[in-house]
């Protein structure tokens, strides 16, 4: 079959053949309908080699959506033909954290080697994947699964960042979010969805600001050196309640410690390498800072049940497999609206 791997450090990733999986007791053979890309597979991708917590070729793809293709031994949860999303950050499943269906916080997957797909295990970038175990798949219904793929990390992970600072989005309130690319444009939209916080997004490019307006965003402003001012005064000079900065980058950490409201949460989902520092006086009294990975097991079926309802619209560019690189350089370029998506079967 085909796949898209990472194959050397430092290099493109290249469209390569691959033997085809077969499913192993417990697990579940996915033909791939489509998989998302993510800029966070472009930041993994330029670590050094000391730095990668796997071993190369890796298939990448770490949002994906197929069809059930075949069943390991013991497994009955699923039939053949079942639409599913791939819950990505597995976990061991026996934890504490698992047990609550935290597995992207759970306490053995570093010990017990245990990697997400397309981050470690053989990803969704490819027209077969393996998934370890039913657990870590959610039924698709009648969703549609190009739109609803991003939403296994471009929605979950905005999904959890909102959720712990539900409490303090109350009407009145004001959220902001800095960089409205795949993650940032659906966390606009499940801000709208469970809060009366007005939004303000904040990005560097107009086509992304446009797009913010679009899915809801009350303000749109540009992210340069004046933007935390101009957010200031839009909370009349007492900054925002919560902010999401899905860049993380030194500037934009800097923005979202500028603009946080006494009691605030500064919530940094971006690998962009910047850190903010924490310590009486830095910041407004009151702010926490939170850099959180990824989401529950319960808040994907949470998610999707919002796309269920209508509430999230995600912007897709769709990718056949072979143009999976052109989709990476253009992420990589500012260029993408919304989320890339590969479709592995055309
Ligand atoms: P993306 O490229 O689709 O979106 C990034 C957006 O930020 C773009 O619209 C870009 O124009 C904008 N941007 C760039 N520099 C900016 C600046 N200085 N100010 C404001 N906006 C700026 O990327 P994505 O796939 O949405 O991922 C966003 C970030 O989240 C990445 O760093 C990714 O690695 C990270 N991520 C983290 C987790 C997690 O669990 N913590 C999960 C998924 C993704
Ligand atoms: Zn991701
Ligand atoms: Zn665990």
């Amino acid at each position: 079959m085909k796949a898209v791997q990472y194959r050397a450090v430092g290099a493109a990733p290249e469209v390569v053949t691959v033997p085809d999986p077969e499913p192993g007791p417990g697990q579940v053979l996915l033909k791939v309908t489509a998989a998302g890309v993510c800029h966070s597979d472009i930041a993994v991708m330029s670590w050094p080699a000391d730095r990668i917590p796997f071993p190369l070729p890796l298939t990448l793809g770490h949002e994906g959506v197929g069809t059930v293709a075949g069943l390991g031994d013991g497994v009955d949860a699923f039939e053949v033909g079942d639409a599913v999303a791939v819950y990505g950050p597995w976990g061991c499943g026996t934890c504490v954290n698992c047990a609550e269906g935290r597995e992207n916080y759970c306490l053995r997957a570093k010990e017990l080697g245990i990697m997400p797909p397309g981050l470690g295990a053989p990803g969704a970038m490819a027209e077969y994947m393996i998934v370890d175990d039913p657990r870590h798949l959610a039924p698709l219904g009648d969703l549609d699964p190009v739109k609803t793929v991003p939403l296994t990390d471009a929605g979950l992970t905005p999904y959890h960042a909102i959720v712990r600072s539900l409490t303090k989005l109350v009407p009145g309130s004001t959220a902001v979010v800095i960089g409205a690319g795949g993650l940032g444009h659906v966390a606009i939209q499940l801000l709208r969805a469970m809060t009366a916080a007005r939004v303000i997004a904040l990005d560097v490019n107009e086509e992304k600001l446009g797009l913010a307006r679009t899915v809801g965003a009350h303000e749109a402003v540009l992210s340069d050196e004046k933007a935390a001012a101009r957010v200031m005064e839009l909370t009349g000079g007492l900054g925002a309640q919560v902010v999401l900065d899905f860049v993380g980058a030194p500037p934009t950490v800097r923005t979202a410690g500028a603009v946080s409201r006494v009691d605030g949460d500064v919530t940094i989902v971006g690998l962009g390498g910047g850190a903010l520092p924490v310590g009486f006086g830095a910041l407004p009294y009151g702010t926490t800072v939170c850099a959180p990975y990824w989401g529950s097991r319960k808040e994907l079926a949470e998610v999707l049940d919002l796309a269920h309802a209508g509430a999230v619209d995600v912007h897709v560019e769709t990718y056949s497999i072979d143009d999976a690189p052109l989709a990476y350089e253009r992420l990589h370029e500012g260029r993408i609206n919304g989320r890339a998506v590969i479709l592995p079967h055309g």
